[in-house]
């Protein structure tokens, strides 16, 4: 807790910067516009933060790790989608403190792809799955609770048929959704807010392993005639959810749509939100239909190839 004056301390809860990991990564200009305070309260505030020199693990003395101890560390669990072809694209699944940024035209599947990660990360470690919880952000209104229930149900049955052991003890449906976590944001404020309200949120639930932005996009294609003012928020956007990915271990899936870029052979679909954003990302999965059939193709990575598998939508959810 900082010992800050009650008027400061307010604007800041108001903003979602409740806890001192909040403020960490943030830089005192952006503290300043965000809060809606000067810049001489932005920079006493943060002088207040306690910032340690980390090495690459977040330990405290940079240079006390070696790279046997980061591989020896670095066991994180992958969340699988339901295709085992896409799994194979992505080395397994989509994994913690990355961001991995799906996109692709409306109807294609994004949704359906991110509510199925969402189910998935629950699947507990002992039948092969990251046993954790998830947060879901809704921006377009596009989460469908039916459907989630669908495709939770088919988890369910699929683990009792595949693990033994699972109907010694069976997780039900309502295991699996009380422990999806959701927010609804409508205005691009509202957006800023929950991102940065997400230190406090992680810190209540621990268990978290996934947070899903479907999308990160629709807030930010619509009313913003100030582009210089867009690509500001959205970086400082990513800044924040890089650092949550990191110090939480979380994986993050922000849903981006595409827009159509003229190029010299014509129209060509590309991700939305211009090229700054498009080095935001760890991982781009852009998700498409070609001749009736719907394929993932994995864009960018910083350690695999680059790939692409089909996969279907079916009643059960993500399959091949
Ligand atoms: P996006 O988020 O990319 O706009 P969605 O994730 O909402 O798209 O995907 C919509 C697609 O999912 C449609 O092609 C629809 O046919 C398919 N879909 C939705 N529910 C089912 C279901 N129960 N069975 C089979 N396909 C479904």
């Amino acid at each position: 807790t900082l010992a800050l004056p009650p008027s400061l301390r307010s604007k800041l809860l108001a903003t979602g910067f409740c806890t001192t990991t909040a403020l960490v990564s943030v830089a005192p200009f952006q503290l300043a516009r965000e809060a809606s305070i000067t810049l001489e309260e932005a920079l006493a505030v943060l002088s207040l933060v306690p910032r340690t020199c980390s090495d690459h693990t977040g330990g405290p003395v940079a240079g006390s790790t070696t790279a046997w101890d980061l591989l020896m560390k670095n066991e994180r669990g992958r969340i699988e989608t339901g295709s085992v072809e896409v799994d194979k694209i992505l080395g397994g699944g989509i994994l913690s403190k990355e961001l991995t940024e799906i996109c692709g035209v409306p109807g294609v599947g994004k949704t359906q792809l991110s509510m199925q990660l969402a189910v998935n990360v629950q699947i507990p470690v002992k039948f092969g799955g990251v046993g954790g919880h998830a947060i879901y952000i809704d921006t377009e209104g596009s989460f469908m609770m039916e459907r989630v229930l669908q495709i939770t149900e088919a988890v369910i049955d699929s683990l009792r048929i595949k693990s033994p052991g699972f109907s010694a003890a069976p997780l039900t449906a309502e295991d699996f959704l009380s422990h999806m976590y959701l927010l609804r944001v409508h205005d691009p404020l509202e957006q800023l807010a929950a991102v940065n309200n997400l230190p406090t949120l992680l810190d209540q639930h621990k268990e978290v392993k996934l947070i899903v932005f479907d999308s990160i996009t629709f807030n930010f294609r619509q009313d913003f005639e100030n582009m210089r003012e867009r690509t500001r928020l959205l970086a400082s956007m990513a800044q924040k959810l890089m650092a949550v990915a990191e110090i939480y271990d979380v994986a993050i899936v922000l849903v981006n749509q595409v827009t159509h870029k003229v190029t010299s052979e014509g129209f060509r679909t590309v991700p939305a939100l211009g090229e700054s954003w498009s080095h935001v990302c760890t991982n781009r999965l852009m998700v498409y239909w070609m001749d009736g059939q719907r394929y993932a193709h994995l864009a960018k990575s910083p350690s695999l190839p680059v790939g692409t598998a089909p996969y279907v939508i079916t009643e059960e959810g993500v399959r091949d």
